[in-house]
């Protein structure tokens, strides 16, 4: 256990009240700790987050990973640069499958 210190806005210290007072009766702690695992759940990918994105220009039709729209050759989707993620239960296995987002899928990683 480490106890934090910081600061938050007025709108969000209501917030993180309302939301601790309605799921785990009154207790702020537990609160902030689903939202950071959720947060890591979400930005995670299994316990791999993204750290960024390299473009490739498409050399065949290829659909986006995430909206599975299709882009046809010579566009441009962009492959994502995994670092792993501090989740507790982080998996061991970096994600093999082919994985390219379009620009606005991968605006939604970052
Ligand atoms: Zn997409």
């Amino acid at each position: 256990m480490k106890r934090l210190n910081f600061t938050v806005d007025d709108e969000t210290a209501t917030l993180l009240e309302s939301l601790a007072a309605q799921l785990y009766g009154g207790n702020k702690s537990l609160a902030i700790r689903s939202a950071v695992e959720s947060l890591a759940a979400h930005s995670g990918h299994s316990g791999w987050v993204i750290s960024g994105f390299t473009p490739v220009e498409l050399s065949r039709d290829t659909a986006c990973h995430c909206c599975h729209t299709t882009f046809a050759v010579g566009q441009t989707l962009f492959k994502p640069v995994f670092e792993r993620g501090v989740a507790q239960n982080a998996l061991q296995e970096l994600p093999v499958e082919p994985w390219l987002d379009c620009q606005r899928c991968a605006l939604g990683h970052v």
